[in-house]
């Protein structure tokens, strides 16, 4: 296999696993430089990336190659700070337009003015009836914008859709002669704007920038939650628009009165306008996503293939395009894969708990995973970087593995149970505000569950 083609599998695999933001600042600048019998050498920009991917991602990273081509064994980081450039400098990959080349990523064709991403459509955008309102209420605003539903509140689970139906909107308004501005931010850049115009003292200016703004689109607004004076200037941001009957677009991973420290006049703006859900798709409606998506592509797969990924790609619509871009790349190297060599390339993909999760895989998993002996998780300390750690463990049990909390409890050297629901509480609380930990958590079990 081409290493620039491993490489876009293997990425199309972390960006499963980790969030925008992150998959951005540790992936964006890498490539394989050299492929030597059972290495794989990886160039990185700088130190700093070198650390984090070799602690965190490497055999995440190794197990994704291992089952592209089993004869990779290892992985090695260098630093090339140029790897940057060459990245920028598209070549001979730019003009070679083949099948490979539509599924890598388009981070760059992002519009400079808008932020939209123009692969973002409706015409690519699939709509069921696990998002049939939130597509009818897009349709409202793009009729008329400002005036049907203000702000159109869309929220949903990870992968539903939600970027893509709000960025289409962006998409299909921007391409009206009419010409309106359009704005699209993911909230953590609009959070970074208004602490650094805060810092230099140039909110006025930043105010400014944003209103002669049509169409303001945030996304992921519920990383606003617990920032105290991001929030406050937004909402004189948000009066602002609103009050010229500008729209304004929102999407979040849930309600606003689910949104932890969030501001009650907020919250009632976001209320105030039209709150739709995007939910999962359901069997018949996974298949219909797979073939679109290839249809889009003018490709085929057998269809027993399709089937197998609908039943068993469940957890949204990422993951369905994740488990059809790994066969396909599969594809273009080898001949299409029989079912018995799909599943296993997609193993990663599909999640069976109860065959796979046991007590002992989970605490192996915790313990390597905080680089923790197995036999500390149960020392009577009260040290931090054990207390988190066994608060993950024991929730992962109970999470995965149903255990009842006296069971936990006893494993643990006869805490009081009441410890182990404390600790249960604690995880699941963090882990719906705190991104990090909600990765963390991601990663562990994707740990658990894949092999
Ligand atoms: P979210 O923002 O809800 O996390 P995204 O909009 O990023 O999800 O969607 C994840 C991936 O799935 C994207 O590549 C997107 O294009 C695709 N996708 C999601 N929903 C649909 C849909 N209804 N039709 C076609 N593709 C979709
Ligand atoms: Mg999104």
């Amino acid at each position: 296999m081409e290493n620039n083609e491993l490489w876009q599998s293997v990425l199309a695999q972390m960006q499963l696993h980790i969030s925008k933001a992150n998959f951005a600042t540790w992936f964006q600048n890498t490539e394989i430089t050299l492929k030597d019998n059972e290495k794989v050498v990886i160039s990185v920009p700088n130190a700093f990336s070198k650390e984090w991917l070799s602690n965190k991602y490497y055999k995440l990273m190794l197990k994704t190659m291992h089952d592209m081509d089993n004869s990779i064994k290892e992985l090695e980081f260098t630093i090339n700070p140029q790897s940057l450039k060459r990245f920028v400098d598209k070549t001979a990959v730019e003009q070679e337009k083949t099948d490979i080349e539509q599924l890598k990523f388009e981070e760059f064709k992002v519009n400079k003015d808008t932020n939209l991403n123009p692969k973002y459509t409706f015409e690519n955008f699939i709509v069921g009836s696990f998002n049939d309102l939130a597509y009818a209420a897009a349709l409202a605003v793009l009729e008329s914008p400002g005036h049907a539903y203000n702000p159109l509140f869309i929220y949903g689970g990870v992968g539903l859709g939600k970027t893509h139906l709000i960025q289409a909107v962006g998409n299909k308004i921007t391409s009206d002669p009419k010409k309106k501005k359009v704005k699209y931010m993911p909230s953590e850049k609009l959070v970074s704007g208004i602490v650094t115009a805060i810092r230099s003292n140039s909110m006025e200016a930043f105010k400014a920038s944003l209103s002669p703004i049509d169409v303001l689109i945030i996304d992921d607004i519920q990383f606003i939650s617990g920032k105290t004076k991001s929030q406050e200037e937004f909402f004189h941001i948000f009066n602002s628009l609103y009050e010229k009957n500008k729209q304004i677009i929102l999407s979040s991973d849930r309600p606003p009165n689910a949104i932890p420290e969030l501001e009650e006049r907020l919250k009632s703006r976001f209320e105030g306008g039209m709150n739709v859900d995007v939910s999962l798709p359901d069997y018949e409606t996974r298949l219909a996503i797979l073939k679109t998506k290839l249809q889009e592509k003018n490709l085929k797969l057998p269809e027993d293939i399709l089937e197998y990924i609908a039943s068993n790609v469940k957890k949204n619509i990422r993951e369905l395009e994740g488990a059809l871009n790994t066969l396909l790349i599969y594809c273009k190297v080898n001949n299409a894969p029989d079912l018995e060599s799909a599943k296993k390339l997609l193993k990663g993909f599909v999640f069976s708990p109860f065959d796979v999760a046991n007590y002992k895989k989970i605490i192996e998993t915790v313990a390597k995973f905080y680089n923790l002996d197995e036999k500390s998780l149960f020392d009577k300390t009260r040290r931090k970087e054990i207390v988190r750690p066994r608060q993950v463990a024991m929730f992962l049990l109970r999470k995965e593995l149903k255990y009842s909390f006296p069971a936990i409890a006893r494993k643990f050297g006869g805490k009081d149970h009441t410890t182990v629901i404390y600790a249960y509480k604690k995880i699941l609380k963090e882990s719906e505000e705190n991104n990090k930990l909600t990765e963390e958590l991601g990663l562990i079990k994707q740990r658990v569950y894949s092999g």
